[in-house]
């Protein structure tokens, strides 16, 4: 009798393990039969370190599970790979290292779920609506080492206040909350990806559109 619960015990086990990796894999082909492409094919050295695929993130909760790949819409893609071979031209020691590219509305609809109700979901676009990463076409990043340290940019990624805003750069510089080298550091993250087309914003020095918000919306559908 022991032997049979035990049997069914691993039955279970394996069936709900085995959803889990299914319902991953799916996620991860969804975005590939979806058009979108792994940045990685076209440009292998960017580091890529999914946030929302970790626990270290404003929500506190890994969203994405398996997904550790960075997607994005091919115009975006190549854009990247541009402004990665932009930002080795003026130091080969550092790269691109991306934290966030397409993101699925249903990974968008557990993040809502998170932050609905809470201080916290100014921060969140609405699923229904959807943000230009719903539409793979936004990437957040930051500059590292080649190793993976990234450049010291004033604030955290994610960091919802004013200091991560670029358009109070300039005043945060005058009150010495932030340096000449933090300031420095981000206008080179704009300037190499400015330079292979995206659009910086003005409220977060780590969000870039690849096409403005009305076209991704006229000219893609939203990543499911
Ligand atoms: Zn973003």
């Amino acid at each position: 009798m022991k032997k049979r619960i035990a049997y069914i015990l691993l039955f279970t086990l394996i069936c709900f393990l085995s959803l889990i990796a299914g319902q991953d894999l799916l996620l991860e082909t969804r975005l590939q039969n979806q058009g979108l492409v792994n940045i990685h094919t076209l440009a292998p050295d960017i580091l890529v370190e999914l946030k929302y695929s970790t626990t270290d993130n404003f929500l506190n909760a890994d969203t994405y599970g398996e997904l550790e790949n960075c997607y994005l819409q091919p115009k975006a893609a190549v854009m990247l790979k541009q402004a990665q071979e932009n930002l080795k031209k003026i130091n080969p020691d550092l790269s691109l290292l991306v934290y966030d590219g397409a993101r699925p509305r249903s990974i968008q609809r557990k993040m809502w779920a998170l932050v609905v109700n809470t201080p916290s979901q100014d921060y969140v676009a609405n699923p229904d609506r959807g943000s230009v990463h719903n539409f793979g076409s936004a990437v957040d990043l930051t500059i590292a080492t080649n190793e993976g340290v990234p450049l010291d940019m004033g604030t955290a990624f994610d960091y919802f206040g004013k200091l991560a805003q670029p358009r109070h750069e300039a005043h945060f510089l005058k009150e010495k909350k932030l340096t000449r080298q933090q300031i420095d550091n981000r206008h080179l993250l704009r300037d190499v990806m400015t330079q292979a087309g995206f659009q910086a914003i003005s409220i977060e020095w780590w969000h870039f559109n690849a096409v403005p918000v009305k076209e991704a919306r006229s000219q893609y559908q939203i990543i499911e």
